[in-house]
């Protein structure tokens, strides 16, 4: 398979690069990605992260540079703010984070000082490393308390919560996840932050672009932060983005910069206008409501075939799929659908009796797939080839002719990136 157009220059220079490239172009092609947090950018997304831009630096914010010649990025910044706040309905963005972590280190820099309380979801549960993993800077820098799912339900308890929180007395309540199948209740978390005079962060990085696309609820509104990624639901390049009320914009921004980074990555921040742009048209309205379908289809279809599906289903684009009912772990379920050709990760359920390097789940999420174009009919083929592997997990042979079925069905797909070139 050739490069794509945009890349095929690059054999000549760097053989080796272009090698790597290429590769992972076809086996974007040729997998099932079903990664929750990873998607397809557009060849627009990608022509904007591969262009000039990359070369300014431009500390500072629009109109506020520390850097001269910034005439050009000014644009493109304004133009990415004007979007963002017109499609989330925000009073005040920043466009800046390099990533979701750090989108969220700034948020707890903008409403805290070292030290203080902050409460969020276990990670073992679905919270994110910087809802206070003690490995991350979040734990290191601050106290965190955590609350977790009900162990019947597996959902979020919400009096369970404010109980937590009562006790807990943070001065920042967390919500949003990066392994939880269900609607969030921004609203009701308001008011447990009220109850207990908290600030919330709503941590959308998995949802964003379900929330833009309809499907579902905003955070804006309840929230005296909301962070986000651009690069998955949203479809966006890699990098994120918070949204502020107006009383916590400067503050958000200097926790940005100059306390957390330097200069902006700029071709970062024109390729989120264009994700932004593409964000607003009324088909990702539709790629928001199918992400969702394929997500219900696929997890029936698995439930069918005899997995357990944590929360008896899901409302959003992933879902949790304890694995033990056919006799195997979360990390050997992961190697033997790697073995052939479909990409998803091992996770804990709610109270795992595994480690978190063996765990008892696989997460599975359809935004890449729905990128593809595939359709809740094509996730029962999905489920299917997901169901044969996980059966024939010590069967090699069985896995590598499950890869060639496997690869003949997902080459038959759209590949945004590359197909729109
Ligand atoms: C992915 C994710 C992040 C972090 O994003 P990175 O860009 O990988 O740093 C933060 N919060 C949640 C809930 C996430 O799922």
């Amino acid at each position: 398979m050739a490069l794509s157009p945009a890349m095929s220059n690059l054999s000549k220079i760097d053989p080796d690069i272009a090698r790597v490239v290429e590769n992972e172009e076809r086996r974007l092609r040729e997998n099932i990605v079903l990664i929750a947090s990873e998607n397809y950018a557009s060849a627009a997304v990608l022509a904007a992260t591969g262009s000039v831009l990359t070369n300014k630096y431009a500390e500072g914010y629009p109109g506020r540079r520390y850097y001269a010649g910034t005439e050009n990025v000014d644009v493109a910044e304004s133009i990415a703010i004007d979007r963002a706040k017109e499609l989330f309905g925000a009073e005040h963005v920043n466009v800046q984070p390099h990533s979701g972590s750090q989108a969220n280190m700034a948020a707890y820099f903008a409403a805290l000082k070292p030290g203080d309380r902050v409460l969020g979801m276990s990670l073992d549960h679905g919270g994110h490393l910087t809802h206070g993993s003690p490995v991350n800077f979040s734990g290191k820098l601050f106290e965190f308390g955590h609350y977790g799912v009900d162990s019947e339900s597996e959902q979020l308890d919400y009096d369970a919560v404010a109980r937590v929180a009562g006790e807990f007395k943070p001065k920042l309540i967390v919500c949003g996840y990066t392994a939880y199948p269900r609607t969030i209740d921004f609203a009701r978390f308001r008011q447990i932050a009220d109850e207990v005079g908290a600030f919330l962060l709503a941590d959308i990085a998995h949802i964003a672009g379900l929330v833009v696309g309809g499907a579902h609820p905003s955070p804006v509104e309840h929230s005296d932060i909301v962070t986000t990624t651009t690069h998955k639901t949203l479809r966006g390049p890699r990098g994120a983005m918070a949204l502020t009320k107006s009383d916590l914009a400067r503050k958000y921004d200097s926790a940005v910069f100059p306390n957390m980074q330097g200069g902006p990555m700029m071709h970062s921040v024109a390729a989120k206008a264009i994700a932004f742009k593409e964000a607003a048209q009324p088909e990702f309205k539709d790629y928001a409501q199918s992400i969702v379908q394929n997500a219900q289809a696929l997890s029936a279809s698995l439930a069918a075939g005899g997995l357990r599906i944590v929360s008896g289903g899901t409302d959003n684009h992933l879902m949790l799929v304890d694995v033990r009912p056919l006799g195997l772990t979360g990390k050997e379920a992961e190697a033997a659908l790697h073995a052939a050709g479909i990409v998803a990760n091992k996770n804990t359920i709610p109270n795992d009796p595994e480690s978190p390097f063996v765990t008892s789940g696989v997460r599975i999420g359809t935004p890449a797939v729905t990128s593809r174009k595939m359709s809740a009919s094509d996730m029962e083929t999905v489920a299917g080839f997901i169901l044969d592997s996980i059966k024939a997990a010590d069967n090699e042979s069985a896995l590598a002719s499950i890869k060639d079925s496997v690869s003949k069905f997902a080459s038959q797909f759209y590949v945004p990136g590359l197909d729109d070139a």
